[in-house]
């Protein structure tokens, strides 16, 4: 088996930084989702976290409001006027309509994303246009796996998550191993850390997700 360390350090740069802002969203409390905009060379030229829950003073007008998604705000670190046609944006979940759109509009030139959204899969969307190289489904699991954390941490009342529900169809192994992770946020720091300590059930769900989909 690969170790954490060897594919960290092998992941491109844009993957291991949306996983570390969608882990930091996290552990803040937030919506798992990040960002960055990459140019031609992939080092990463801008970045975001879902922002929309938090709270007090914060970085920008969308901050707090529901428009500040991971994507929004790596976008908006673009100037008017710079050529986003050759640039990449990338995020852990598939873009929500809202970012798909303001991606387009401003013209930027690739989208890639970890994870498929489950309401996209649900309409027929493999999520296959986010999966650029082969090994990334554990980077799919991982993201997703934070995302599923997020909403069920911010969820009220005694109902599961529809989101979450949800998974539990379209995405059977990620959900098993959301479920058999430690209740509540982790209470690892880095992302780093947190991926390591999980390392072989996250490869172990990636295998079996990827088995179901060659069936
Ligand atoms: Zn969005």
């Amino acid at each position: 088996m690969e170790s954490f360390e060897d594919e960290w350090a092998a992941a491109p740069e844009a993957v291991r930084r949306v996983l570390v802002l969608a882990h930091e969203a996290l552990t803040a409390g937030g919506l798992a989702v990040g960002s960055v905009l990459t140019g031609a060379d992939g080092s990463v030229l801008a970045e975001g976290r879902n922002r929309a829950y938090d709270d007090g003073p914060g970085r920008g007008p969308l901050h707090g409001t529901p428009l500040a998604h991971a994507e929004m705000n790596a976008l908006g670190s673009a100037r008017t006027g710079c050529d986003m046609s050759a640039l990449t944006l990338w995020s852990t979940q598939e873009p929500c309509s809202m970012c798909a759109a303001a991606a387009a509009f401003t013209g930027v030139g690739t989208v890639r994303y970890l994870a498929p959204d489950p309401w996209a899969l649900a309409s027929g969307n493999d999520g296959s246009s986010g999966v650029p190289h082969t090994g990334m489904q554990t980077w799919l699991v991982a993201a997703n796996v934070m995302f599923l954390r997020s909403v069920l941490v911010k969820a009220h009342g005694p109902d599961e998550p529809t989101t979450l529900t949800r998974c539990r169809e379209l995405e059977p192994e990620t959900t098993a191993l959301h479920d058999a992770l430690p209740a509540g946020l982790p209470t690892e720091t880095a992302v780093e850390t947190w991926l390591a300590a999980h390392w072989a059930a996250l490869r172990e769900a990636a295998a079996l997700r990827d088995r179901r989909l060659a069936r």
